[in-house]
């Protein structure tokens, strides 16, 4: 056999293998270009998914005319110079070879003006630059792609669906709104604005207008830093959490990441607080100096390589924890009585008694000891609690049960703030989320079943959907029946007739997009698992809401059905319920 070398244009098909692995692929080399040309507008256009149509446009920097033919040549790169440039990168590209490589797969019009008069727009096809007139519009580059793979047709089979390689660009767009604050995108897809981040003011406005779902009260900054190491971004409560980990996104020096131990480090910075199975919403920006990353390891560039990864997760982690207790929703604060005042004493002793003024004022509440009270799990329960529950409590119960079960019995003892039901257990004061548990208990109760009951709506009405949901809809009609929910689909067109009977009408159109979230990863994930949080969603969406109204009986009802259920005993999803014990209170009342 003879060896021969391959010609270039292979090598470049070749090549394409690896920077062309989807639309999203493409659109995301585009306007890491656009950014590394100090762009502060970006405007993105596809059609088909991008498999149609690509349009990437920036006001940056640009190009001159002779700069533009060279940028579509194989490794041609401004961005390094030498192999040490690399210890100091901080655009996104150096190996200059994405231009060159989509244009050998497509038709590309390239058009760029820098600082001269006049700028060039080329008509490239495989590569070959078919033609060349002047281009003149202001400084700026705007890139479009027909036909992506069109001439390695084997390779465009590969592409995915229309409505998955469109998903796959919106989520790359939706990174880059959350990451370039200050850079402004326009997202357009087959005609309609997507995303157009003008008007936004900062992150926060940026990650409402990504996940409409959130409301501002659930968003928590988070900042830290440590040596050569800054961390900052939004979390949600650990209330607010979805079933899988669309919702986290790291980035480690504007680049999007997707590591697992950045991600663990985020989820384990919750602690308890997150439940198993349930994952944050999450922006998450680590800045490290470009000498502490080696980005070059990955070929999608999706993992990078720290030079003390330990160091990083550990204050990523830190960060996140020191956010999540700020704000406080799991523990309270008890004064240590006790404690405070022997070391008034001490210091007293110290003291020599003129400066008692002084003692006391210290002795306020900086001397302060807090102390864990609470636990969002049920679990803990002891036996030689010094809480003894009135006879009377247990009169509702059956007779059957044994001593030990008594104890975990609970009694009613009013709604706070409309939102926690009141009761007292053998465990302490406890406090329950009405939501969470009606929301917990809907769930077991669908989980019985195998067909949800539905519901024939008295007014079916059109949904007014983007294309990719309107897809999602058409192929996963069968799974939605067996929820509960039923369409009249013509065309491009679905009407709503059916609804599960659980839910009320209001929250139904809010259901089923999150329904259809949970929908795209069918077959991806565990069939039962994603049932499982089809169902949790229904439930969460039919369960009362903070706020509602609970007479004593309803929710009377709603804690006996929790007990029988033993939900309370053990909860597996978020908090349900929070406790006191009585030795605390009587600590604090120094009793
Ligand atoms: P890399 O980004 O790795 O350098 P590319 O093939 O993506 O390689 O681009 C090659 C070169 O073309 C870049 O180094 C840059 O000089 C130029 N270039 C590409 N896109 C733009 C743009 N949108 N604005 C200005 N210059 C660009
Ligand atoms: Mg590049």
């Amino acid at each position: 056999m003879r060896i021969k070398e391959l010609p270039a244009d292979v090598v470049r098909k070749i090549a394409a293998g690896e920077v062309v692995t989807g639309c999203y692929s493409v659109v995301k080399e585009l306007v890491e270009n656009s950014i590394d040309a100090n762009s502060s507008f970006i405007e993105i256009e596809i059609k088909s998914g991008g498999k149609e149509y690509i349009k990437v446009r920036d006001n940056g920097t640009g190009m001159e005319p002779d700069q533009t033919h060279l940028a579509l040549k194989p490794h041609s790169t401004s961005k390094i110079f030498n192999i040490d440039d690399l210890e100091t990168l901080s655009t996104f590209g150096f190996r200059g070879e994405a231009l060159s490589t989509i244009a050998a797969v497509s038709r590309m019009t390239l058009s760029s003006r820098g600082e001269e008069k006049m700028g060039t727009t080329l008509e490239v096809s495989a590569g070959e630059v078919l033609s060349e007139r002047p281009f003149f519009n202001p400084h700026g580059t705007s890139v479009e792609i027909f036909d992506l793979l069109f001439n390695t047709p084997a390779r465009r089979k590969f592409l995915k669906s229309t409505a998955i390689e469109g998903r796959m660009v919106s989520e790359m767009v939706q990174r880059f709104i959350l990451s370039f604050l200050n850079i402004d995108f326009l997202y357009v897809r087959d005609s309609q604005v997507v995303y157009d981040t003008r008007g936004t003011a900062g992150l926060e406005d940026r990650t409402m207008l990504v996940y409409p779902e959130l409301s501002r009260r659930e968003l928590i900054p988070l900042s830290e830093s440590g040596e050569q190491i800054k961390i900052g971004g939004l979390l949600t409560l650990p209330t607010r959490t979805r079933r899988n980990r669309v919702g986290e996104n790291v980035f480690v020096n504007g680049r999007y990441v997707r590591q697992f131990e950045l991600n663990y480090a985020l989820e384990r910075g919750y602690g308890e607080s997150l439940q198993k199975g349930n994952f944050p919403f999450a922006v998450l920006f680590v800045e490290l100096e470009p000498s502490q990353i080696d980005v070059n390891i990955h070929p999608q560039k999706l993992e990078v390589k720290f030079a003390s990864p330990a160091q990083v997760f550990e204050t990523v982690k830190r960060a996140v924890r020191t956010a999540i207790k700020r704000v406080g929703s799991f523990t309270i604060n008890v004064i240590d009585r006790e404690n405070s005042a022997k070391k008034t004493e001490e210091k007293y002793r110290e003291s020599d008694g003129l400066h008692e003024r002084k003692y006391v004022r210290e002795a306020g509440p900086l001397e302060r000891t807090t102390k864990k009270v609470s636990q969002p799990v049920f679990g803990s329960y002891k036996q030689n609690t010094p809480f003894n529950i009135e006879k009377r409590y247990f009169r509702n119960f059956p007779q059957t049960i044994s001593e030990e079960e008594r104890e975990d019995k609970i009694r009613f003892l009013g709604v706070f703030a409309e939102r926690y039901l009141m009761a007292e257990s053998g465990e302490g004061l406890l406090l329950i989320d009405q939501h969470a548990a009606h929301e917990r208990i809907l769930y077991e109760r669908l989980k019985e079943k195998s067909n949800l009951n539905s519901q024939k709506l008295l007014q079916p009405f059109e949904l007014v959907f983007e294309l990719g949901k309107k897809e999602l809809i058409f192929s996963k009609k069968g799974r939605l029946l067996e929820l509960g929910f039923d369409f009249e689909l013509e065309d491009d067109k679905i009407v709503m007739v059916a609804i599960p009977q659980l839910l009320p009408a209001e929250s139904a159109v809010e259901t089923l997009e999150v329904l259809l979230d949970e929908l795209r990863l069918e077959g991806l994930e565990d069939a039962e698992k994603v049932l499982d949080n089809l169902l949790a969603v229904i439930a969460c969406k039919s369960a009362v809401r903070t706020g509602d109204k609970l007479d004593t009986g309803q929710a009377r009802a709603l804690l006996d059905e929790l007990n029988e259920r033993k939900l309370l005993v053990c909860p597996h999803g978020r908090p349900i319920s929070m406790v006191i014990r009585q030795d605390d209170l009587d600590r604090y009342f120094s009793r």
